[in-house]
């Protein structure tokens, strides 16, 4: 990072260098635009440092415990020793330092000029002033100012974090012993990751899920096959029941739950009921920049805040929290502020996967969401069990489910929806993306020629099936 004491001007001053941030500034960069990058912590954020990437490294250390244990179905005399849990972090470590090491050469590359410290907002819009760290009394000043503050987990009144009792993700990922037994609350994406990832590695597991299902947003059946795998690997899966308090103590945490004040002891208690937006640290009080009730800066299509020559991306606006929404909100503000012609995100397209065993990945309307909108739909549904090659794999559970519009002689038209549960999904989801988000018909997307053997058979056997005839 740059040590600098000085007033200095940038074409564009962005604040947070996450997902959201690295990415406007990067876009930016190459696209001529003098950038300043001003990050409190670590570059990288959340995602590099404490989310997606440490959270999937751990997932596959999962998968590898998973296939050391199931090898003798292939013949492969192979026995576990257990796991050496600190060599397990170590790469992980490895593996998140490289990245992070990679963007700060990027960036440098790119010539961005990158502050360290906490920026806030001047009142006059135009000017960032920065606090602590290595740049600890920089004023900058820019034309534009991309505010990219992030999000941090939420938590509950009542459940201190302290690190090893109960812990948020941000513990959870460098947690020194994995527990015997954990209670994560909240099944969304980031929990059920969790969960998965803590039972093949041997704790025992429950998730109490205040919504009647886990995954809330996904698709019912791919929830199903969820639901279904994690029972049959001993995770316990309460779902409607709210976490009312918890008690800690010489065996752990005992928490109360549900309507009948049901009780669970457990060594560790994973927080995982959402993130809030951090912009409390933008020093926005002071400006014109709104902010709703939640804390999420309020934005319109473009990100802008309202305010001449101020937008908002990432997770401290009201989007979906994921890192590829953050990179696209990046790319979309660079454009606005060239002038050039940018076309609005359109969230409800965006492809999201949850890298649990198994996979899961959608884009796109889910049966209820297609309903619910009008449309009349055909829907297809094809399970991996008849494919080839996941059954050379050693993986079947698992479906492709696709909602068309249903056309006058019953045959699919316009693709709404894509989802995916089962083997490598989350490898897979860039096509069903691609038919959604195009508008693309049945008639277009069963032209393609899938490989063979592969488990994206399985897709075009779907959306096949949907013209009226099929092949298996
Ligand atoms: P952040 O990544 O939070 O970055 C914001 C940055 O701004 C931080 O570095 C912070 O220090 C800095 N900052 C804040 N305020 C200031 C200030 N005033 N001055 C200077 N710097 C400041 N998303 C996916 O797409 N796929 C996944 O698989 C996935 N897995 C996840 C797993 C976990 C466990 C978690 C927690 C999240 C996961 N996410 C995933 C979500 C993803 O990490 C976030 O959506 C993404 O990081 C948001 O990027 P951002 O730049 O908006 O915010």
């Amino acid at each position: 990072m740059t040590n600098q004491n000085s007033n200095e001007h940038f074409d564009v001053i962005v604040v947070g260098g996450g997902p959201a941030g690295y990415a406007a500034a990067l876009y930016g960069a190459s696209a001529g635009l003098q950038i300043a990058l001003v990050e409190k912590h670590k570059l990288g954020g959340t995602c590099l440092n404490v989310g997606c990437i440490p959270a999937k490294e751990l997932l596959e250390t999962a998968a590898v415990a998973r296939t050391v244990e199931h090898a003798n179905i292939f013949g492969v005399l192979a026995e576990s020793k257990g796991l050496d849990w600190s060599k397990t972090l170590e790469r992980k470590q490895g593996i998140v330092d490289q990245l992070v090491g990679g963007l700060g050469g990027l960036l440098k590359g790119r010539k961005v000029t990158v502050f360290e410290g906490l920026g806030t907002l001047g009142s006059d819009h135009k000017s960032v002033s920065i606090t602590g760290g290595k740049s600890d009394g920089t004023r900058l000043t820019g034309d534009s100012v991309i505010l990219a503050a992030g999000s941090v987990p939420r938590t509950m009144p009542g459940f201190p974090i302290d690190g090893q009792k109960i812990v948020t993700s941000d513990e959870l990922l460098s947690i020194p012993e994995l527990p015997e037994s954990a209670v994560v609350i909240g099944g969304g994406a980031i929990g059920c990751e969790f969960a998965s990832m803590m039972s093949d590695l041997g704790t025992k597991v429950t998730i109490l899920e205040y919504a009647p299902k886990i995954l809330p947003g996904c698709d019912i059946d791919a929830a199903k096959v969820v639901e279904k795998s994690f029972k049959k690997r001993g995770i316990d899966i309460q779902t409607g029941v709210a976490v009312k308090s918890q008690e800690s103590n010489a065996d752990g945490v005992t928490l109360t739950f549900g309507d009948n004040d049901e009780k669970i002891t457990v060594e560790t208690v994973v927080m995982s009921i959402g993130r809030r937006p951090l912009s409390e640290t933008l020093g926005l009080e002071n400006t014109q920049v709104k902010t709703d009730e939640r804390g999420f800066i309020v934005i319109d299509e473009y990100c802008r805040t309202g305010v001449q020559g101020v937008w908002a991306i990432g997770d401290v606006v009201d989007t979906a929290q994921l890192a590829h929404i953050a990179f696209a909100e990046g790319m979309l503000v660079i454009k606005d502020i060239l002038g050039e012609k940018a076309m609005p995100i359109d969230y409800s397209k965006a492809p999201w996967c949850i890298y649990c065993y198994p996979e899961v990945a959608f884009s796109g309307h889910t049966e209820e969401s297609a309903k619910e909108a009008g449309f009349d739909i055909v829907v297809s549904k094809h399970r991996f069990m008849g494919n080839g090659r996941a059954m050379i794999v050693g993986e079947t559970d698992g479906l492709v489910k696709v909602i068309a519009e249903k056309q006058a002689d019953g045959t699919g038209g316009k693709i709404l929806g894509v989802h995916m549960v089962g083997p490598w999904v989350t490898e897979q989801i860039g096509q069903g993306y691609l038919a959604v988000n195009w508008e693309a018909t049945v008639d277009e997307v069963a032209q393609f020629i899938q490989p063979h053997p592969t488990i994206s058979e399985v897709f075009g056997e779907t959306v096949l099936s949907l013209t009226g005839r099929s092949l298996h």
